[in-house]
Order: C-alpha cells, then structure tokens, then sequence
C-alpha cells in the first residue's frame, strides 16, 4: 500500500512527485512513455513558472532567454520589452526529463513505460489498475495530461467547449539568424486562429512554430497551419504534432473523494496565453502537500478539499478571468486587436500578466480605464 500513486510523470506528476517524497510520502510513479519523450509544446517557461521550482535549471536546459513580446494583427506590429528576464525557452523533452531526475532524487519509486488503464475510488484507498499489475494507495494524483482517460472516474470527458487545440512543429535554424529575426522576443500573430494565435518562439537550435485556438475557430488545423508556416517565409517538409490545450480550470470537478487533478488533466491553463506550464507546476505540489497533510500530520479526510482552495486561492480568479479575457478578445477580433495593436502600453501592461505581477482581473478593469474596451 502507498501513500500516493501519480499518473503521468510530465510537469505536473514530477513536481507532485518531488514534493510528495521530500515530505515522506510513500510514492509510486507511472508514466506511459520511456522518458526522454517528445512533447507538443512552445517550450515557454515564464519566471513565475520557474519561481515553483525548488533548484535551478541547468544551463544546457535554457536554450533562450526573452525580455518582451512582438505582437501582430493583420498589418500591425508592436513590441514591447522590460528589463528583465520574463521567460525561457525550453525543450520539453530535456525539461521533462530533467524535472523527472529531480523527483527521483527524493527516493520515490518510478515505473516508465505502465500505463495506467483506470483508476478506482474504494471506501478505504484507491487501485490503479496497469497491464503489470493492480497497485493500491491511499490517494491518487492524475496528472496525465490533457489527453488522457483515467480522469473520468472524477468527472466526464471534456466536451468541445472546454479545451482547444494546437499544432506545433520545430523549424531547424542557426542561431545567429535565429537572433536576427527575435532577439530577446516571442512573436505572437493575432488573428490567424479563431479563439488563439499564431506563434514563433526562439530555441538554441530551432523555432518553435505553431498555432492554437478554440476547436471551432480551427476547421481546418493542417491547412491554418501550412499557410501560417508559408507567410512567415518556412516553406520546408515539417512534422505537425497536434494536442489538445484544456482550459477551464476550477469551473470543473477536480478532485473526488481520494483522487486530485493536477496540471493539463484539470484544465489549469491560461485560456488567453495557452500557459500552462506554471500551473501544472504549482498544483502538483499542492497535491502533494495535501495528501502529505493528512497522512503524516493526522488531517481528516474532509481535508483534502483544501487542495481546490489552495489553486483557487493562488491561481483560480486568474484562470477565470482569461478565459473571460480570451472571450472579450475573440468575439470582435478585428475591433478588440486592433485596440489592442495600437498602443505599446497595452501589450507593456500585458506583460505583466504573464509575469503574473497582476491577475487578467486588474488587467481587464486597466484596459477599460484606459483604452474604452466597453
Ligand atoms: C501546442 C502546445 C503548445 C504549448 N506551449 C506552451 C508554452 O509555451 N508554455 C506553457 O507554459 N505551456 C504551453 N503549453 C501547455 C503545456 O504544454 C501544458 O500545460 C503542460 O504540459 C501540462 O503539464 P502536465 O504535466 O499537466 O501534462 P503533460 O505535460 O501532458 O504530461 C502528462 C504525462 O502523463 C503521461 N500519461 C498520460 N496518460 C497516462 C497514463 N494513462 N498512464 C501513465 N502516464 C500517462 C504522458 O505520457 C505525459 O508524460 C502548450 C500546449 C500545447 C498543446
């Protein structure tokens, strides 16, 4: 019998993972894939991602480090930077791997390449139930990711409405045209997928190339994607990888009676940026330290609902808010963007949302004050 078993050893799990064997818990790991393993991601890393973080990132993880953000809508191009780091840009094969060793480090047991078919509540623990074997803990954290299946046994599987999706690829380059073309800078393109955008981030060896949106506001994924690439001048063969972004966060259920959702499995991404990295982050580590609450320090089971206190605390009214942000902005795109292309201060301010010096609730009654959204 374990304390805990986490599902999914990406983000999430690792950092649920970390947190959970630094406080004693007995902990049992599954992840499907052999790590290292590819997956679909811009490989931003904002400094309030990496601030969860309890050590420091290696060097050769870092492949790019970003002051600001150019923004365009149709033929309009802002830029705007601060003086200091806002994000890095990693590789989320190196990344994942990485946070996985971290884990590890604390004594935990991990088992790559077992799946988890199902997840089972009983009155007095938990089954994961693998092609392996059936194991038993006290609690679950399923931190399987936006994809996965074993979340129903808390709530349904998302419908359309509640996850969108992205198309991503990786664009060789040298890192001197690489400079040339970004410098410190993310490249964000409005208006090129309904309900998301366009982007083009840098990495050490390559661009970060892709587009993500609401399912309704991409029919036709491939054929948005192929033309975003030939526009900005990546006229090669690239593989597309496709996955599912969920938002919606603390709107659904996330926990049951001895399971939590961590990261992309309970929706925690900024519907606005498609950031969710930091939440995945924070959440696992919540999980964690929860359920350490109640089996090491002697908490009742009652106390397991403070997990969903603790992200709403720290992240929920964010959460909502971008998802209210996102709506406002993607309703009458050609009127709200360009609004939001005509000033430099606007997109200034909006870096310090991802920055998270201030909430999309601040942001939003700023941008009424000074910009007459209404
Ligand atoms: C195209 C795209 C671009 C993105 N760009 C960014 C970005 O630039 N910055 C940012 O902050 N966020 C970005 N995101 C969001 C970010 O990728 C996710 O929020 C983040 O990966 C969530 O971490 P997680 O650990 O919850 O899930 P994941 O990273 O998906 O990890 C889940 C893990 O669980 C494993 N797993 C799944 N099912 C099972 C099972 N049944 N049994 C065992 N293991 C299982 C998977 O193999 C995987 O390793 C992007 C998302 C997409 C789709």
């Amino acid at each position: 019998m374990y304390d805990v078993i986490i599902i999914g050893g990406g983000p999430s799990g690792a950092s649920a993972a970390r947190r959970a064997g630094k406080l004693g818990l007995k902990t049992l790991l599954l992840e499907k894939e052999k790590f290292p393993r590819y997956k679909p991601c811009g490989g931003g890393l904002s400094e309030h991602a990496i601030s969860y973080l309890d050590f420091e990132l290696p060097k050769d993880v870092i492949e790019w480090e970003v002051t600001g953000t150019k923004v365009i809508f149709r033929d309009q191009l802002i830029k705007a930077n601060k003086d200091r780091r806002l994000s890095v840009l990693v590789s989320r094969d190196k990344f994942d791997n990485f946070l996985l060793e971290k884990a590890k480090e604390t004594g935990i047991e991990v088992h790559t390449g077992e799946k988890a078919l199902c997840c089972r509540e009983m009155p007095d623990c938990i089954e994961v139930e693998t092609r392996q074997g059936t194991y038993q803990a006290k609690f679950a954290i399923i931190a399987e990711g936006a994809q996965g299946l074993v979340k129903t046994c808390v709530r349904p599987a998302d419908n359309k409405d509640e996850y969108g999706i992205g198309l991503v690829t990786e664009v060789p380059a040298e890192e001197r045209e690489i400079k040339e073309r970004l410098g410190k800078n993310l490249e964000l393109h409005f208006g090129v997928a309904g309900g998301g955008y366009g982007w083009i981030f840098p990495h050490k060896t390559y661009y970060s190339v892709g587009i993500g949106g609401a399912v309704k506001g991409l029919p036709h994924p491939k054929e948005s994607m192929l033309e975003f690439l030939q526009e900005n001048g990546f006229s090669g063969e690239y593989k597309l990888h496709g996955h599912k972004i969920p938002w919606g966060g603390l709107k659904r259920k996330v926990m049951g009676s001895r399971v939590l959702l961590s990261g992309d499995a309970a929706g925690f991404v900024d519907a606005f940026s498609g950031e969710g990295l930091a939440y995945a982050i924070r959440s696992g580590q919540f999980a964690a330290e929860v359920i350490a609450g109640i089996c090491l320090q002697g908490r009742s089971l009652k106390d397991l609902s403070r997990y969903e206190a603790l992200c709403r605390a720290e992240f929920g009214t964010h959460l909502k808010y971008s998802l209210m942000f996102s709506r406002i902005m993607h309703r009458f795109p050609d009127r709200t963007f360009k609004i939001f292309t005509s000033s430099d201060k606007m997109l200034d301010k909006y870096l310090e949302v991802i920055d998270f010096k201030i909430n999309y609730k601040d942001y939003l009654r700023w941008c009424l004050l000074n910009f007459k959204l209404r």
